[in-house]
């Protein structure tokens, strides 16, 4: 049984999260009555599932077996490891690409293994290789249509790349991000080795826009709209990017802030920084969730005020 991917098949049938630093992944329980805060967990690793409300427990045969009715051991084992990829959807998806004739933002000095997902490319894949297929399906559970062609988002056409599994978010002048696409993966994204420097995500919203948003992650500004940036680093906007906003001719900036205590910390760094260059600054503070799953946000107008303790 090496060919099985329980991941594909519960994303098939389930709203999944996966459980941080964990091999787990959380459904709401199909055998409880109602279930609405993702009691069953199930391994990644073992074949086994359980529920921490009824108890129901088991392998991932029995789950197939009593989820979809079926007492055959062969048609549950036939569930868990045929193509989860439906080729239909995604003929479906090539199809209403090419009617929409959308064209793709202008991307440069991307890497030889890079494919977008735009009407053309999309048509030369192959079936059997499953990068493509993988990583459409998992951007179009987040993305639009129109935001995947927009913005580039591809995925790495070779298949014994170590990105192979990964969506890729094309930045600027060769730089890019490559997010996991498999939920349980250690590391969600991984860049390019070279620094950023001042680049940005959907840095042509500058020369665009008086008023832009700044998020952390490139997932967050697409949910966010056209009018939405996103710096990409861990730590923060780095010096150069720092640079480049206030050099732009955008007025007002709304800075994204997620829950974490130390996105806060670099939010107000950033505020400070365009606000001390005469930017007038909003900070969009999210008690819960994040733009890309419509969490609950407050928006504050910046000042020196709230850097003192009162946010
Ligand atoms: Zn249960």
């Amino acid at each position: 049984m090496n060919n099985y991917s329980i991941d594909d098949w519960l994303h098939a049938n389930f709203d999944v999260r996966p459980v941080s630093s964990s091999d787990e992944l959380t459904i709401c329980c199909p055998f409880c009555s109602n279930d609405t805060k993702y009691h069953m967990y199930v391994s990644t690793v073992k074949p086994v599932a359980y529920c921490h409300k009824c108890g129901w427990a088991g392998g991932y045969i029995k789950l197939i077996q009593e989820h979809t009715g079926t007492e055959s051991y062969a048609e549950a084992f036939r569930q868990l490891t045929k193509p989860t990829v439906n080729i239909n959807d995604y003929q479906t998806v090539v199809q209403q690409l090419r009617q929409r004739k959308l064209e793709p933002i202008k991307l440069t000095e991307m890497p030889e293994w890079y494919v977008p997902f735009i009407p053309d490319s999309m048509l030369q894949v192959k079936p059997n290789v499953p990068n493509a297929k993988l990583a459409l399906r998992y951007a179009l559970k987040r993305l639009s249509i129109d935001e995947i062609v927009h913005y580039g988002i591809g995925y790495c056409d070779d298949v014994n790349h170590q990105l192979a599994l990964r969506l890729i978010i094309p930045i600027e002048r060769g730089y890019y991000q490559a997010r996991a696409i498999n939920t349980h993966s250690r590391q969600k994204y991984i860049n390019p080795t070279f620094e950023i420097e001042d680049r940005l995500f959907n840095a042509q919203a500058l020369t665009q826009y008086k008023h832009i948003f700044i998020t952390e992650g490139a997932i967050s500004a697409i949910a966010v709209g056209m009018d939405a940036v996103a710096t990409l680093g861990a730590n923060g906007a780095t010096a150069l990017q720092r640079k480049r906003l206030v050099r732009s001719k955008v007025e007002r900036f709304t800075i994204i802030v997620e829950p974490e205590a130390v996105a806060h910390r670099k939010a107000i760094e950033l505020a400070d920084y365009l606000a001390g260059y005469g930017k007038r600054i909003t900070l969009r503070l999210y008690r819960s969730g994040d733009p890309a799953d419509e969490g609950i946000f407050v928006d504050k107008p910046y000042s020196m005020a709230m850097k003192l303790g009162s946010v």
